[in-house]
């Protein structure tokens, strides 16, 4: 595994793992490579390895703060693969502060320090306990806003993905050892692609890597969601659509950093996937500065949109009645919104003409006041972003991991090209071969820059 150049400061760490608040049980952790006899100091023993051992939480006085459960890990049979102590005690938030300010007193003479978010699973990875595609799991599945999402980063947790890639990368290596024992007999090289079949070993490699990049494609969508922008008119039924939308299936959506619902945006699942709905109906001209700081923070979700809904009214002609300055908002939108986003045109309203609903390329007519149609809407926007529901065996990944898959998969079609040119150039056949693999090995974390690692870790909570 490659180390950051800086190492991390590796002194113990400790943290309030429980959420803030008040519950039923609270946990404090704490981690680092040799924690002494800071079991004794906290407990008033010394606690057996890997046993819940019941007793007070002592105080610098000896006093009793909390009483609850204590247990001990030994490195490196535990989850950050260094020594842990779990105290688990009651969950209230001033009993929790007191838990942890003794605990860094206690733990002061050997440079106990509290930790930075996701600095525990960054120490699992560091102590390979756990690969990067699975550290990243961790946090997916605590972030996970459906059933889906949280099975398919379960799984990925289990190594289910790490595997797919570490499978895809020996491939890969085997291949390149060949192809670079080769390099030393250049009146080989023609002969040597025929008879070791590079090329057709090099195919089963990119089909496997296809479809291991589609199984992940369906995970990203659990992971990450579509951003679905609705626009339209005024009284097109923007609202009511949205209502509609909503009404069978309101995501859990709990208040943590990333995901904390906001007036410009609202977020359901559909079959699992998390769709985040921007309401476009705030957009207008105003000189109230709270109001335009939303306005501001709606054109930031629409640069990021993956579909535009374009609502418009039944039996209106589409667009032909909608204000000049609303079609400045609406031209507005198709210009902030990505390239790749898709387009859909929903009519609205149909049930004011007794029409039944239907989908048709790029359109889907409905009534949000009745309902009817609301599910082909669901199914065109699942449809727009590739995903099939019911698929098995999905994995959570992130648009990193595409990201790499894309770039390996580039990199095997210019190897190919190498390959199959008349005048075969094995070293650069070679060379692309490496850079595949390299490509692969950042999906697990064999090859990771600095500021990713940063990236990655700082989305977690304090205390995973
Ligand atoms: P917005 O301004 O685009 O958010 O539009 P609203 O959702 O507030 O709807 C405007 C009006 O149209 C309201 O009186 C709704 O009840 C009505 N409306 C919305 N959808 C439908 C529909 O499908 N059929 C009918 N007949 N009326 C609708």
């Amino acid at each position: 595994m490659a180390l950051p150049d800086v190492l991390p400061d590796d002194s113990p760490i400790c943290a309030i793992a429980t959420p803030a608040g008040r519950g039923a049980i609270g946990i404090v952790r704490i981690s680092g490579r040799n924690l002494g006899d800071l079991d004794r100091r906290l407990t008033g023993r010394s606690l057996p390895e890997r046993v819940a051992t019941y007793g007070p939480f002592l105080d610098d006085d000896g006093t009793a703060i909390d009483q609850g459960l204590a247990i001990r890990f030994a490195a490196p049979r535990s989850y950050t693969g260094e020594d842990v102590i779990e105290l688990q005690g009651h969950g209230g938030p001033v009993v929790q502060q007191l838990i942890l300010q003794r605990a860094l007193r206690a733990g002061a003479a050997l440079g106990l320090r509290q930790a930075r978010p996701g600095e525990f699973t960054e120490r699992a990875w560091l102590n390979d306990k756990l690969d990067l595609a699975q550290a990243e799991a961790v946090a997916d599945l605590i972030d996970a806003s459906s059933a889906q999402a949280a099975r398919s980063a379960v799984r990925s947790l289990s190594g289910e993905f790490s595997a797919r890639i570490h499978q895809l990368a020996g491939g890969l290596l085997e291949l390149r050892l060949l192809v670079e024992a080769t390099l030393d007999f250049p009146e080989e090289e023609i002969e040597f692609i025929q008879s070791a079949n590079a090329l057709g070993r090099l195919a089963d490699i990119e089909a496997t890597l296809e479809g291991v990049l589609a199984t992940a494609r369906q995970g990203a969508l659990l992971t990450e969601g579509l951003s679905v922008v609705l626009a339209g008119a005024p009284n097109v039924g923007k609202s009511s659509l949205l209502n509609a939308l909503a009404g069978a299936e309101i995501a859990i959506v709990t208040p943590i950093a990333g995901t904390t619902r906001d007036r410009v945006s609202q977020a359901i699942t559909v079959e699992g996937v998390p769709l985040n709905l921007i309401d476009t109906a705030g957009l207008r001209e105003t000189d109230d500065p709270v109001e335009r700081i939303g306005i501001e923070r709606t054109w930031e979700a629409i640069g990021r949109a993956d579909v535009i809904v374009h609502l418009v009214e039944a039996g209106e002609g589409g667009g032909s009645r909608v204000a000049a300055t609303e079609a400045a908002v609406l031209a507005r939108i198709d210009a902030v919104a990505p390239r790749g986003a898709a387009r859909l045109t929903v009519v609205n309203k149909i049930d004011r003409l007794g029409e039944a609903p239907r989908a048709a390329a790029g359109e889907v007519r409905l009534s949000a006041l009745t309902g009817a149609g609301i599910d082909l809407l669901r199914t065109a926007l699942l449809d727009l972003a590739g995903f099939q529901p019911g698929a098995e065996g999905i994995f959570a990944a992130r648009e990193r991991h595409l990201e790499a898959l894309r770039e390996t998969l580039g990199h095997l079609a210019a190897a190919r090209a190498h390959g199959e040119a008349g005048d075969l150039a094995l070293d650069l056949f070679a060379e692309e071969l490496r850079l595949g693999h390299q490509a692969l090995g950042r999906i697990t974390g064999e090859v990771t820059a600095d500021d990713l690692l940063g990236a990655i870790f700082s989305r977690f909570c304090i205390g995973k």
